[in-house]
């Protein structure tokens, strides 16, 4: 059984590998993205393992049933990236890894809170170059301070429970309200009174009715000053909205671990490339703007989960044909 990789780094092939032997697979690993192009590198494979910037569109799944593929195993719980239905018409199956170590992304949010507030990054060269001065450094205290949190799944539950941890006045956004938080003390309020929060995290999907969530009109309902933090999806923001908000200082700190151009820069070195994006390049001018590249689900809990559940998926569909897990399924 042969599984071919794309978008491979090797810290892919250092996890996949070490549980390849229990599932008895050959894997085949190349760093190129799945496109019209590479598609043919899947050639003999029943299954081709994608992530997150892999482009699924119906052209290149139909390239893949025409050399036999019969499933698309993504290493990663987003889907925003694959058409179903050119999959379901082609008789391919789709699976994904739901839910791996929630708090590995929870935890990066906070982290890039608490970096944005206290500006540890900055504390950090300063002091390196013998600089022990304190000024452009004040934060403020985040306990007591309101925190809204769109999405409330898997990892936005584990977020909450973090910041009800540092005694924060927590409130969120889901489609379905969570009675399990509610007990906890979060609060499910309208859209638009979560954004009039302090700070406000985004943990829903990139489908149709969250695209461009926050833009014009959403950051008009914010607080002046508020702090944005997205581990989600880059799509989930208007990036030139989110500038202008950041030029007139209605946006006050920006942490963002995607960008909805991502695919032509994360996961790769470009320190030597001139960057075409004018978009990033002028949100990484900002000095209250952090940018992470899509790291946050990046442990080793978290790796040890993908792979392995990744390797079940597969071997579930290949001898049932379908999945213990439920919520793995996409088609
Ligand atoms: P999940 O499916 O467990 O939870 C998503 C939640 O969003 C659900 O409760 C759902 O009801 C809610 N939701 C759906 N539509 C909504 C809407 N219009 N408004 C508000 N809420 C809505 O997913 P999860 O595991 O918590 O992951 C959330 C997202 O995080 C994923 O979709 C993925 O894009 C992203 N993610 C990022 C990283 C990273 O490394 N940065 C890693 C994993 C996941």
């Amino acid at each position: 059984m042969k599984i071919v990789f794309f978008s491979t780094q090797p810290y892919d092939i250092q996890f996949f590998n070490l549980h390849k032997d229990e599932f008895g697979f050959e894997l085949i690993y190349f760093e190129a993205a799945l496109s019209k192009k590479t598609a043919r590198l899947a050639e003999n494979a029943e299954a081709v393992c994608v992530f997150v910037n892999d482009k699924l569109t119906a052209e290149v799944i139909d390239l893949l049933a025409s050399q036999g593929v019969k499933i698309i195993a993504l290493r990663c719980a987003g889907f925003n990236n694959v058409d179903l239905e050119a999959a379901k018409r082609n008789g391919i199956k789709v699976c994904r890894v739901p839910a791996y170590s929630p708090e590995a992304v929870a935890e990066h949010a906070v982290a890039m809170l608490l970096t944005l507030n206290r500006k540890t990054h900055k504390a950090y060269n300063r002091v390196r170059e013998q600089n022990f001065s304190l000024n452009g450094l004040l934060g403020f205290d985040v306990h007591n301070k309101t925190v809204g949190v769109v999405g409330t799944g898997n990892i936005g539950k584990a977020f909450c429970k973090i910041m009800l941890g540092f005694g924060c006045k927590v409130s969120a956004f889901d489609v379905i309200a969570n009675r399990d938080l509610e007990a906890l003390g979060v609060e499910f309020k309208p859209l638009q009174e979560v954004l009039e929060s302090d700070i406000i995290s985004l943990h829903c999907p990139l489908n149709d009715q969250t695209m461009h969530l926050i833009n014009d009109t959403t950051i008009a309902m914010m607080k002046k000053g508020v702090m944005l933090i997205n581990t989600s999806r880059g799509g989930l923001i208007d990036t030139k909205s989110v500038i202008q908000a950041l030029k007139s200082g209605q946006i006050g700190y920006l942490g963002i671990d995607v960008y909805e151009q991502e695919e032509k820069l994360f996961f790769r070195d470009l320190s030597s490339d001139i960057i075409q994006d004018d978009l990033i390049q002028r949100l990484m001018s900002f000095p209250n703007v952090l940018i992470t590249a899509h790291q946050a689900f990046f442990t080793e809990d978290a790796l040890s989960q993908i792979s392995t559940t990744t390797l079940k998926n597969i071997k579930d569909l290949l001898e049932k044909g379908n999945l213990e897990n439920k919520a793995a399924f996409l088609a």
